[in-house]
C-alpha cells in the first residue's frame, strides 16, 4: 500500500515514520509512505502557499493552486486518482473500523491544512473525505496524518512482528483489550493472576476474554451494544453488569 502525506512540513513527518516499526516496515517495503511538500508546487514567485480569509477575519488559509498542482502531480505518478483524505476538525472520527477499510485501499493521499484551514474549493472541488482524529483542535493536520498512517499501516500484513497479535487489541474486535503483565511475578505486593501462571491456555483463553468483556463494560459501556457477543459473553456480562 502507498500512502502519500500532503503537508508543508515534511521534515516534521518524516520525523516520526522513520522511527521504530513504522520505520521498520517501510524500509522492508511493507508500506509505501511518500511525504511530498506542497510549499514545492506554488507558483507564486514569493512561494507563498497561503493568504487572508475573505470577507476577513484572523489567521491566513492555504491556497488552492499549490493543492491542486501538488495533488495533480500525485496522481500522475502513480497513474491514477489518488483517494484524497482532508484531515479536518469537521470529518467523520477516526475508529479502528475505518482504519480497517483503508487498509484494504492501495493507495491514499492525506492532505494536511494548516493556519486557519484550507480553502473550501479544494474540499469541493478534490477532497473524498475528511477525517477527523477528535473532537478539538491541533494546529495543524501533520500530527491526525501521522496517527491515521501509523494506523492503517500496522493492519497491513508484515508491518507488526505479529500479524495475529493486532486482532486482539482493543478495538479490533469491539471490545477493549484484557490486561496484560510482565516480570516481575510481584511488584509493591500486586502479584500477576494465577491464571496466567497455570500454563492451561484454555483457561487463560477464558479468563482474556471475560476481562476483555469486563474492561469495556467498565471502560466503554457503550461499545457492548455493538460487539459482536456470543451466548457465552452475554452470559458472562449478565453475572457482573449489576456490580460494577
Ligand atoms: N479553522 C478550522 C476549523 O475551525 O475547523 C481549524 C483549522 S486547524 C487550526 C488547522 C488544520 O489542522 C486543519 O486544516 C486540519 O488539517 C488540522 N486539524 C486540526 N484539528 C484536527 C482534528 N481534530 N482532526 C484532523 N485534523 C485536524
Amino acid at each position: 500500500m502507498k500512502i502519500n502525506i500532503m503537508t508543508l512540513f515534511p521534515e516534521m513527518c518524516e520525523a516520526v515514520l522513520c522511527e521504530s516499526i513504522i520505520g521498520r516496515a517501510r524500509e522492508n517495503g511493507f508500506v509505501e509512505i511518500e511525504c511530498v511538500n506542497i510549499r514545492d508546487y506554488t507558483t507564486d514567485k514569493h512561494n507563498r502557499v497561503d493568504d487572508a480569509p475573505y470577507g476577513g477575519g484572523m489567521g491566513m488559509l492555504m491556497q488552492v493552486q499549490p493543492i491542486d498542482d501538488c495533488y495533480k502531480a500525485i496522481c500522475e505518478k502513480s497513474g491514477k486518482k489518488s483517494r484524497l483524505i482532508y484531515m479536518s476538525p469537521c470529518g467523520e472520527v477516526l475508529t479502528q473500523e475505518k482504519v480497517k477499510k483503508l487498509a484494504s485501499l492501495d493507495e491514499i493521499t492525506l492532505l494536511c491544512g494548516h493556519y486557519e484551514g484550507i480553502d473550501r474549493r479544494v474540499i469541493d472541488s478534490l477532497v473524498d473525505e475528511e477525517i477527523s482524529i477528535g473532537d478539538y483542535v491541533l494546529t495543524g493536520g501533520e500530527l491526525p496524518a501521522l496517527i491515521l498512517a501509523d494506523a492503517v499501516s500496522r493492519m497491513l500484513p508484515g508491518v507488526l512482528p505479529n500479524d495475529e497479535a493486532k486482532e486482539l487489541e482493543s478495538h479490533y474486535n469491539g471490545l477493549l483489550e484484557y490486561p496484560q503483565y510482565t516480570r516481575p511475578y510481584e511488584w509493591n505486593g500486586m502479584k500477576v493472576p494465577d491464571v496466567l501462571i497455570s500454563g492451561h491456555h484454555g483457561n487463560i483463553e477464558k479468563w482474556r476474554r471475560e476481562q476483555s468483556l469486563l474492561m469495556t463494560a467498565k471502560y466503554r459501556p457503550d461499545m457492548l451494544r455493538k460487539a459482536d457477543l456470543s451466548e457465552s459473553d452475554k452470559k458472562f456480562l449478565e453475572g457482573i453488569i449489576t456490580k460494577l
